[in-house]
């Protein structure tokens, strides 16, 4: 993580925001929510239970893109997918029930997220529709794709074939643009009792 920058002060907060021009015109492109602990195979749960997020802003002023890395969400609100105006943050102390830093991060009243920890990374090369944290989030509309080679696939709307990861299942048509799924092995993963296969 060398090359995340942590926002551990008030004035380290202050000078992020006036770099990304307060967030003016910016909206969140991509949130993962990730939980730490988990239900394994023989159904027994790990307990280190903590929310994680990473965060992808796009804005209309440098740097373009940006992600911000939440670790230990305290609590998360989103209720408008922008665009967003502007966002404040803040970095506090607090001493009660142990101390830890506390950040906040609110876009106009629309998303506001509070954590622990507050990483951030430019990413610059990262705008345009596609998912950048691992695989697209299938929709109900996407439409099939057929595996026409090891990583070729071709899309049932424009016919187009184009080149993917292997074991990629929804992605983005590199022709239409529309999103497709290898809809013979999404269910075959669905039906799999022993969970996702094991081909990555
Ligand atoms: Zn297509």
């Amino acid at each position: 993580m060398n090359h995340y920058s942590e926002i551990t002060t008030q004035e380290e907060m202050d000078a992020l925001l006036a770099r990304v021009a307060g967030f003016h015109d910016s909206m969140a492109k991509e949130l993962h929510l990730l939980n730490r602990g988990w239900v394994g195979p023989d159904r027994s749960m790990m307990m280190n239970h903590r929310f994680d997020a990473r965060l992808l802003v796009h804005s209309q002023w440098e740097p373009a893109a940006i992600e911000l890395l939440f670790v230990g969400i305290e609590r998360l609100l989103t209720e408008d997918p922008g665009e967003y105006w502007g966002a404040s943050g803040t970095v506090e102390l607090v001493t009660s029930p142990v101390e830890k830093r506390r950040v906040s991060i609110a876009f106009d009243d629309a998303l506001s997220i509070t954590a622990e920890r507050l990483f951030t990374v430019d990413r610059p090369n990262w705008t345009g529709p596609r998912s950048r944290f691992g695989e697209e989030v299938p929709h109900p509309e996407c439409v099939p794709a057929t595996r026409v080679g090891d990583r070729w696939r071709q899309c049932s709307v424009c016919a187009d074939a184009f080149e993917e990861e292997e074991e990629v299942l929804y992605c983005l048509c590199s022709g239409c643009g529309v999103m497709t799924e290898l809809a013979d092995e999404a269910a075959q993963q669905a039906d799999a009792t022993d969970g996702p296969s094991g081909r990555r």
